[in-house]
């Protein structure tokens, strides 16, 4: 038997070193490299047995993954086509060796952070195995001539020799051994090759097997004292993948319990269950199976990205998927699948790719469609799913002009009652109410329903409808729809006395005169802050309340956009916080005032000043206890 040596990589510098000091960010891939090679062998044995090419029986094509300890060794072994020994002085010593030259030429030029980019999505292929490994092996057999073709053994120890000589191997297939090296050894540990089958290798279509696990089987004829079977443990092979996950089936052929339990399959350690799913499912004029969730969305929503998985042909490549869907879509959850998304290439590359872009619109329209489609059968249902999924519909709807135009038939406005209404059956309803058609139609809405409850209360007395917009992306919201429907304006329920904000024709009689209230802001400056106050007077009901705090919309919403970081108009030290105190000229306790000595007007107005202070939340610290103390005074 001969032994061959060569030298591999003669053309150019010895590329061992560079493989294993400069890729060392992502060495746990090398695994997912191996075991897809593995996969794709037996894959294309099978295909040949379809075909006739192979006659003889398969056999079991379960894929096997060994830790030796004691030899410090990693074994891959597949039951696929194996190669000759020419075989694997093209496949090995020539094609895979310019390839993986190439990817660490590519590699040396660029930034830290393109490295990254690129090393994860485009494998080094066979070679990344020396970036663990200080020497390895290739046994392999080819399926070729019924198995009477001699195997061959393949080793190289990092160096730029190699050598070749025949062995004796009876079964076909293809055995990868590495020699981990010293500063890998936690590749030999058990829970870390777990792991990483767990994360790169958990869908492949052919079984892989890795350690064992306990399982517990009834001891036939064998009762406990309760009449049920004894069980007895029995340690068997673990097989860590499966081999048909969902995303694959026809969505016809798959129940809702399915697309549940595989949620569970995909995030074990979620507690909640999907609100619903969108099973896609495209093959022209791209490739692209998948499952998206919508999640559900605890109060406090802590929206996590990077939770959908982005495969290719079932071999997991990265769960960070910015670019390649749509910003919004970011937040669900589950898996896309696509061989057609170009992995070896930088994420700016990805942005501008045409396929991107296609792959990318094609899935906003089926989200939008499936959400069409559950407002259309089930509304019921969808309005009690709106709270969860109205951030993501928001999100879409802002960010995505292609989302907007479906959503607007079926995105949901809630009022203060717990009513639903699309934007058309509401504008329907408002006009109906705010019948002036020369003036602009003002949609109220509240933000926070204890803190605004006085202001919502006085709006609905005079028979108007409050909104509810409590989320968090409400703001932005409201904005984008004020500059789509320029016919109506968005005003919070506090932001002016409702008779102010909804004007009618003609405005109520006033119980003061001019002079009589140019006295009465005497006294009320008097009393109050005058930095924060501005005292305006209204000719309201007496059924309202003496005084009501006011706070413009602009300048709240320039406010608003300055919390969030949004407003660049004020610069440095923020906006003031500003308040008109709008005092009800025909309340009788206002005319009451002037009849009145100097001490009591003083206490009456401090009184309806700190009790229009506390209907806006805005009475605290020692000015809420002063009141307090004042208000058990005045009941003794
Ligand atoms: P790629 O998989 O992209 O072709 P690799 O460097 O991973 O590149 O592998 C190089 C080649 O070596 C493969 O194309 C295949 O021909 C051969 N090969 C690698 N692993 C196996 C295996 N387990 N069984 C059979 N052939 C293999
Ligand atoms: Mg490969």
């Amino acid at each position: 038997m001969t032994v061959t040596k060569g030298k591999i990589g003669i053309q150019t510098e010895n590329i061992f070193p560079i493989i294993k000091k400069f890729l060392y960010s992502d060495h746990e891939i090398f695994l997912r490299e191996l075991v897809s090679n593995a996969v794709d062998a037996t894959q294309k044995l099978k295909t040949l047995a379809s075909i006739g090419q192979v006659k003889e029986d398969l056999g079991d094509l379960t894929i096997h993954v060994e830790v030796d300890k004691k030899k410090k060794t990693l074994t891959i072994r597949d039951r696929g086509i194996g190669m000759t020994a020419d075989e694997v002085e093209k496949y090995i010593n020539q094609i895979a060796l310019s390839s993986a030259e190439e990817f660490v030429k590519k590699f040396k030029t660029k930034t830290e952070a393109e490295k990254n980019a690129i090393i994860g999505h485009f494998g080094l292929g066979f070679y990344s195995s020396f970036m663990v490994s200080e020497k390895v092996e290739i046994k392999t057999k080819t399926y070729k001539k019924g198995g009477k073709t001699k195997a061959v053994r393949w080793e190289c120890d990092g160096s730029p020799e190699y050598s070749m000589e025949e062995i004796d191997k009876t079964d076909r297939g293809t055995e990868i051994i590495l020699h981990i090296d010293k500063d890998n050894q936690d590749f030999l540990e058990e829970y870390r090759i777990n792991e990483l089958l767990n994360k790169y290798c958990k869908f492949l279509p052919v079984p892989i097997q890795f350690g064992t696990e306990t399982i517990h089987e009834p001891i036939e004829g064998e009762n406990d004292e309760n009449g049920n079977p004894k069980t007895k443990e029995v340690e068997q092979p673990k097989i860590i993948n499966n081999t048909d996950p969902l995303w694959k089936k026809s969505p016809s052929d798959a129940k809702d319990e399915d697309y549940k339990t595989f949620y569970r399959e995909l995030y074990p350690y979620s507690m909640e269950e999907p609100l619903f799913h969108i099973h896609l499912n495209v093959d022209y004029p791209f490739n692209l199976t998948g499952i998206l969730y919508f999640p559900k969305v605890k109060k406090d929503y802590e929206l996590q990205r990077n939770k959908i998985q982005l495969y290719s042909n079932q071999v997991f490549v990265t769960d960070s998927v910015e670019g390649i869907v749509p910003e919004f879509l970011t937040l669900l959850h589950g898996v896309i699948d696509s061989p057609d998304i170009p992995l070896n290439v930088s994420r700016s590359y990805l942005q501008s790719d045409q396929n991107v872009k296609k792959i990318s619109g094609y899935i906003t329209k089926k989200v939008a469609d499936k959400l069409s489609e559950i407002f259309k059968n089930d509304r019921k249902g969808f309005e009690e799913k709106w709270n969860d999924i109205k951030i993501f519909i928001e999100y879409g709807m802002i960010s995505e002009p292609k989302f907007n135009e479906k959503a607007e038939k079926f995105a949901l406005l809630k009022n203060t009652d717990n009513e639903y209404f699309t934007f058309d059956e509401y504008k329907a309803k408002v006009e109906n109410i705010q019948k002036d058609k020369d003036k602009k139609i003002v949609y109220l809405y509240a933000s926070n329903l204890d803190e605004q409850y006085s202001y919502i209360q006085s709006a609905k007395e005079r028979g108007y409808d409050v909104l509810l917009f409590d989320g968090a992306l409400d703001p932005h919201f409201i904005n984008s729809l004020e500059q789509k429907f320029t016919d109506i304006t968005f005003a919070r329920v506090d932001s002016n006395t409702i008779d102010k904000l909804i004007a009618k024709d003609e405005e109520a009689p006033s119980k003061l005169d001019d002079k009589q209230k140019e006295s009465l802001k005497g006294f009320f400056e008097k009393n109050i802050n005058k930095e924060q106050f501005e005292v305006v007077f209204e000719n309201l009901s007496e059924t309202d309340m003496p005084a009501t705090i006011t706070q413009n919309e602009f300048m709240r919403r320039m406010k608003d956009m300055e919390a969030i970081g949004g407003s660049p108009m004020m610069g440095l030290g923020g906006l003031p916080d500003s308040y008109s105190l709008v005092v009800n000229a025909n309340h009788p306790i206002v005319s009451k005032i002037l009849t009145e000595d100097e001490n009591r007007q003083d206490e009456i107005i401090k009184q309806i000043y700190d009790l229009a202070r506390l209907s806006k939340n805005l009475l605290k610290g020692k000015e809420l206890d002063d009141f307090v103390r004042r208000s058990i005074q005045l009941v003794d």
